[in-house]
Order: structure tokens, then C-alpha cells, then sequence
């Protein structure tokens, strides 16, 4: 092996791989290190997958990635103790190319793909190898410390690909370490059961798929959320909360995610599934004014390493890392080509970074952890009231149903302000929605 590349990359996770695919292809020579046993193996179990960057670096890559199924209908609902409220929404035209860019995927089987499509365009992807640290000349980065004999290799450039818990781009000093306040701690199990029970239970047909989100009770009425997404024969299963408020109300994460899996409404999704995997995880969620420096000499930043996470419904974070990983290679080959690899020679990353949607969303959901952290209401106060009200409406009784109503609308406001709860939605405009 050689110990001199274009490119070393810290990471094979979807920033890391996309920056590594779109080098490779223009010719550089590029090393991934990936700590785990193989690409993925870290990132166990699924999730959704924006897709509207890789479809542009790979064509059509569904017809040979191994996507579970397209995301055809989306299902939001509220949680009580014992009741629900869902609102679903399914579009036809979902189920034609491009699937409107979402498909549910396995990390271990998808990042093995996306990995092999890196190295058939040349890039050297080196797995069981951890990056210690970098190498330093003077105030420039000029390679890294990876754990194996004969482990110093440098390039022009670095690119830190590492994921949410980002060790060496603090050591760098490019990022601070992370409040419990900006982490959510996720923890999520992949569930096997049979393709035509899922199809069946979740009215699907073909590779038609639903993702599900649960607010409110799904986890105990604190901020964060919980999910269903459909594969082909099993079925990804989470929760999601910030660290601060787990540890304010004495949480664990698989405790919250057992809690959620024995709603009586949710277990009904479940039963029959079997565990077939369980893995915990984080989220960044830094929040726009506290974002890393994205550059530096001889280094860049991608990724959830860089908080590159849409904090909203929209829950995206896959396609800002492929993206970010595209722009930091266009940088490079920039950089190349005035052999300039400086915190300046590589400013076109930044550059273009503030000119696409990952900084519009983040700048757009920068602040909403603070702005919902203010609003507890929203995740318990709110959902209770709605289905408390909703239980008022459509049990039948012997009231006529003007006198049903009415108890309903006043049970209610006994328990909200509704100019206070109008509100409250208008803010959280930029926050969840
Ligand atoms: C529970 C959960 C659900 C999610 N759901 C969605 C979703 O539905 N849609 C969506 O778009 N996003 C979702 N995300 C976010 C998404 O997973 C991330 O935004 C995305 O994986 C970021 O890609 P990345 O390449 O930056 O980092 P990662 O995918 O985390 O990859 C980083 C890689 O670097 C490796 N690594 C770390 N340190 C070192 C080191 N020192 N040396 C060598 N290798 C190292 C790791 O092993 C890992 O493979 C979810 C995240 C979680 C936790």
C-alpha cells in the first residue's frame, strides 16, 4: 500500500462514500478508512433514504442498489396512553420513477453497496482500521494515524466523514464537543416478519412502503418521536430523544423503545415480528449558529460530522451527507487543479454548501431543538388535550350530539388556551414543520 494518496477519507458512511465515488471517478487516488467490520456494520439497522442526490451521481440506482421498498405513503399520529389520532397521506405518482426520491434501506446491506460502487471506481476502501488521529505539519493537516503497523499515511487533503460522534474533528478544533442538549440518542431494532403480513397489516402492495412517526406518548410525552418504516420482509423500529431530556426524566433509550413497542397501539404493528437486530445511535442536532467551521489546512468536514441534519418531519440527514461529500470532492478537484489544498485553496466547499439546500434547510430548522425545547406542550399538553377531545366527539352516548360536542370542545379548553395553542403553531412553523 501506498502511504501517500490524493485523498484520505475518514468514514464509509454516505458522506464519506459519495465524496470517495465522485474522486475516484475523476481519476484521483482516494483511501476510505472505515472502522467497521465491513461498511454498514456500524450503522446496523434502517432508515429512509432521501435520494435525489445519488440519483443524479448514480443514475437510476435503484434498478441495483438494494433499496427495501419506495416510500409510497407517510403516516403521522399522536399518541395517548391509550389512543391515537393518524393523519396518512398517499400519492399515486409515488410509485413511479423516481419514487419521489424515498426508499426504506438497510445500512448494512446499503452501505456495502455504495461502498463497492466507490471502490469499482477506483477508490481503496480499508475496513477494521480505525483513524487515531492527524497528522500534523505545522498548522496544516497532512495525513492521519490509523490503527494498524505502518499506520501514518498522508494525502493533499483529509476529509472527515466520522459521523455524529465526531472525535477528531474536535481534537482538530474545527467543532466543539456537543451539549446532551444538541444529541439526540436513537435507538432502533430491525423486526423480521413475513412479506405478505407486512403488505397485508400495512395495506401495501408490491414494493410499496409506509413510514410511520408517533409523537406524544410514543415516547412518554417528551420531546422526540418515535417510527415505523416498512422493508421488504421486516420492519425498522425506533425512538429518538434528545440526551438532556432523557436524562431529565430518568430515561434509557431501550427503555423508551421497549415502552413504545408495548403501546397497545403500536404493538399491534409489531406482533409476530421477531428481533433481529438492536443497535443505539445519535443524531446531531447542533443547530445553525453551531455549525462547525467546515474547512481548515488540508481538511474538510461532512456530514453528521458537520451536524448536517434536518431536525424537522423531514427527517433528513442521508441525502445532506451525500451532498456534502459531492460539493467537498468538487472542492477538492478545485483545490487540485490550483494545487492550493489550504483553508482558502478549499473555500469553494463552503461556498457551495451556502448555496444549496443543506445550508437553506439547516438555516431554515437551525434553531428549532431551542425553539421546541421551549415548547414542551407540543409533545404531551397538546397531543392529550387533542385526544381527549376526539374521545368527547365520537363516543356515542345518550347526549344529542350538539351536547356531545360541546362537552368535547369544553373539556378542551379546560386544559388549553386556544389562542395560546394557535400560537404555538404558528411557531412551530421552522421547527417540526
Ligand atoms: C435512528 C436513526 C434514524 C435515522 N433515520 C434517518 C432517516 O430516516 N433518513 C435520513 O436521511 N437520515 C436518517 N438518520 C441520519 C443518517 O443516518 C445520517 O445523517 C447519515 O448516516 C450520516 O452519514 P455520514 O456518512 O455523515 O455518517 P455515518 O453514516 O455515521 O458514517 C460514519 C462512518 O464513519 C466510521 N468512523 C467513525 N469514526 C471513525 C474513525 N475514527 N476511523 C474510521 N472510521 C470511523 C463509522 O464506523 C461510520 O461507518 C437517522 C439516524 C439515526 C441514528
Amino acid at each position: 500500500m501506498t502511504d501517500k494518496f490524493d485523498c484520505i477519507i475518514i468514514g464509509a458512511g454516505p458522506s464519506g462514500i459519495s465524496c470517495a465515488y465522485k474522486l475516484a471517478k475523476a481519476g484521483l487516488s482516494v483511501i476510505v478508512f472505515e472502522r467497521g467490520e465491513y461498511p454498514g456494520s456500524k450503522n446496523v439497522s434502517g432508515g429512509v433514504l432521501y435520494s435525489t442526490v445519488l440519483n443524479k451521481l448514480i443514475p437510476e440506482f435503484w434498478k441495483d442498489a438494494p433499496v427495501e421498498r419506495h416510500v409510497a405513503k407517510r403516516r403521522y399520529s399522536i399518541l395517548s396512553k391509550d389512543s391515537e389520532m393518524a393523519v396518512e397521506f398517499c400519492f399515486d405518482k409515488f410509485n413511479e420513477p423516481p419514487y419521489n426520491n424515498s426508499f426504506t434501506v438497510l445500512r448494512s446491506k446499503f452501505d456495502q453497496w455504495f461502498a463497492k460502487k466507490a471502490e469499482d471506481a477506483g477508490a481503496f476502501v480499508l475496513t477494521e482500521t480505525v483513524v487515531d488521529d492527524f497528522i500534523w505539519k505545522g498548522d496544516k493537516v497532512i495525513g492521519v494515524k490509523a490503527r494498524r503497523e505502518g499506520g501514518d499515511v498522508y494525502a493533499d487533503v483529509v476529509v472527515c466523514a466520522e459521523g455524529a460522534n465526531s472525535l477528531l474533528a474536535e481534537k482538530a478544533g474545527l467543532k466543539k464537543k456537543s451539549t446532551d442538549h444538541q444529541m439526540i440518542s436513537a435507538a432502533k431494532e430491525v423486526i423480521s416478519l413475513p412479506r405478505e403480513v407486512i403488505e397485508d397489516r400495512f395495506n401495501l402492495s408490491g414494493d410499496e412502503g409506509v413510514v410511520m412517526e408517533f409523537f406524544g406518548d410514543a415516547v412518554q410525552g417528551m420531546i422526540g418521536s418515535g417510527f415505523i418504516y416498512t422493508n421488504k420482509d421486516s420492519l425498522s423500529v425506533g425512538i429518538g430523544c434528545p440526551i438532556s431530556v432523557m436524562r431529565e426524566n430518568n430515561m434509557r433509550p431501550n427503555d423508551l423503545l421497549d415502552a413504545f413497542k408495548s403501546h397497545p397501539i403500536v404493538k399491534k404493528f409489531l406482533r409476530g415480528g421477531k428481533t433481529e437486530e438492536l443497535s443505539a445511535k445519535m443524531i446531531p442536532e447542533p443547530g445553525y449558529k453551531n455549525l462547525p467551521k467546515f474547512a481548515a489546512n488540508g481538511l474538510l468536514i461532512v456530514g453528521d460530522s458537520a451536524g448536517f441534519v434536518n431536525p424537522s418531519l423531514y427527517r433528513e440527514g442521508s441525502n445532506m451527507a451525500m451532498a456534502s461529500g459531492i460539493m467537498a470532492a468538487e472542492a477538492i478537484l478545485e483545490a487540485k487543479e490550483s494545487r492550493d489544498f489550504s483553508e482558502a485553496g478549499l473555500a469553494g466547499y463552503a461556498k457551495r454548501l451556502n448555496d444549496s439546500f443543506v445550508m437553506k434547510d439547516l438555516k431554515r430548522y437551525g434553531d428549532a431543538p431551542e425553539k421546541v425545547s421551549a415548547m414542551p406542550q407540543l409533545f404531551k399538553e397538546y397531543p392529550d388535550a387533542i385526544l381527549e377531545m376526539a374521545k368527547g366527539y365520537f363516543t356515542v352516548s345518550d347526549l344529542s350530539k350538539e351536547e356531545m360536542q360541546q362537552l368535547a370542545k369544553n373539556n378542551f379548553k379546560d386544559k388549553i388556551s386556544v389562542w395560546k395553542f394557535l400560537w404555538d403553531m404558528y411557531k412551530a412553523k421552522g421547527t417540526i414543520l
